[in-house]
């Protein structure tokens, strides 16, 4: 797919970045991420994703709360369910990014179910501390999910605002085949990023360590 003139216009400055250029604008604006989830950080985190092209789609049949309304839900959003919401706001915010295709990608609020194809993000977190953790298509799917199943939901208000959209930017990598291809990050309040140590399934236990970087 080529890029028409407005939308080289649209995402001049991410084309203009080394690590994206013309061939990774066509691959974030190819395939529809999937997203689960309702609220702060999954709805930030589609609304980065949209504003940078990529289609995003809901998953799941819950409803928007009256906390939705943010980058991307209006008030009149509110009770809608987040599929028939983000039809309507996600081509309001980018023409481009209205769902097309079949899924790439899902982004996803833990506790979540995990399927389809990579990459796969989880915003989550464990009380005190957000959490992004991430596999592209050659992360271990079962290390990633002993790691996940370790975290609870992630956090509301300005820490969800910011974990949603550094797992935008994690997916947005995972898509333009930038590494790692497993691995996870803290977000503590106020932006500090830590590494995660990721928990190994029992096939990579005792092996080399899962595909770092
Ligand atoms: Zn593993």
């Amino acid at each position: 797919m080529a890029l028409r003139e407005d939308q080289i216009l649209r995402y001049s400055r991410q084309i203009l970045l080394r690590e994206v250029g013309g061939r990774g604008q066509e691959s974030l604006l190819a395939g529809t991420a999937r997203l689960d989830g309702i609220g702060a950080s999954g709805l930030t985190a589609a609304a980065y994703l949209a504003g940078g092209g990529t289609p995003v789609t809901g998953a799941g049949s819950l409803t928007l709360g009256p906390w939705a309304p943010g980058f991307l839900m209006g008030p009149s959003d509110v009770g809608l369910p987040v599929t028939e919401a983000l039809a309507r706001e996600v081509p309001a915010l980018n023409p481009d990014a209205g769902a097309v295709g079949q899924g790439g990608g899902l982004v996803a609020e833990l506790p979540a179910a995990w399927s389809g194809e990579a990459p796969w993000v989880a915003l989550g977190g464990d009380g005190m501390r957000a959490a992004v953790v991430f596999r592209g298509p050659e992360g271990c799917l079962w290390c990633f999910g002993e790691t996940v199943r370790h975290l609870g939901s992630p956090p509301d208000g300005a820490l969800g605002v910011a974990v949603g959209t550094l797992g935008a930017l994690v997916f947005q990598r995972l898509r333009l085949g930038l590494g790692p291809a497993l691995g996870g990050r803290w977000l503590v309040a106020p932006g500090t990023v830590e590494e995660m140590e990721m928990r190994r399934c029992s096939r990579c236990a005792g092996r080399e360590p899962p595909a770092e970087s």
